[in-house]
């Protein structure tokens, strides 16, 4: 079920999220907005992905994404995160970002600490990185959805 809507190409708004830290863990996670979380397949299966991203117009990047259950809705809607890897200088709430999610890493999990949960998430990293640099998913970096005007949100 997790790989059936995939290569799945979605491009929305970035907003603020829960405050949950994120960033303070190293590892900011870009929130979409919830009428784009609304558009994704319903069935698509919780857990973190990795792909493609970018802000803008701006160069295309690897990412790691996690789909969630939303705590703002007492967890019966989603949460889509992004998790950028690269560094960028200034934060970019209310930019465009244009994602492909590409395969699917692992599910959901409770973590008994701060420490083990960071250190999933570095290796969610590490994998998303050797997994990105195989052909067949580098060939999704140089797709023309990440050159399309970024006016309209599209979601595929
Ligand atoms: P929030 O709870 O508002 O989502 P986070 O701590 O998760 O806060 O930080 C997310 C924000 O950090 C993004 O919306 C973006 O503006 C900024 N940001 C900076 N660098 C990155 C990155 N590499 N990946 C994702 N977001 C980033
Ligand atoms: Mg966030």
């Amino acid at each position: 079920a997790a790989m059936r809507h995939l290569p799945y190409f979605c491009r929305g708004e970035v907003v603020k999220g829960f405050g949950r830290g994120s960033k303070e863990l190293g590892i900011p996670t870009a929130n979409f907005s919830d009428q784009v979380v609304e558009s994704f397949p319903s069935d698509i299966s919780t857990g973190v992905y990795y792909g493609w991203a970018c802000v803008g117009n701006g160069d295309v990047h690897k990412m790691v994404l996690s789909v969630g259950w939303n705590p703002f809705y007492k967890n019966i809607k989603k949460s889509v995160e992004t998790h950028i890897i690269h560094t960028f200088k200034e934060d970019f709430y209310g930019e465009i970002l244009s994602v492909v999610i590409i395969g699917y890493i692992r599910s959901e999990k409770n973590f008994s600490s701060l420490e083990a949960l960071i250190s999933a998430i570095q290796e969610d990293i590490e994998e998303a990185k050797r997994q990105l640099d195989l052909p067949e998913h580098l060939k999704l970096k140089e797709d023309n959805f990440f050159h399309l005007p970024e006016g309209k949100p599209v979601n595929h």
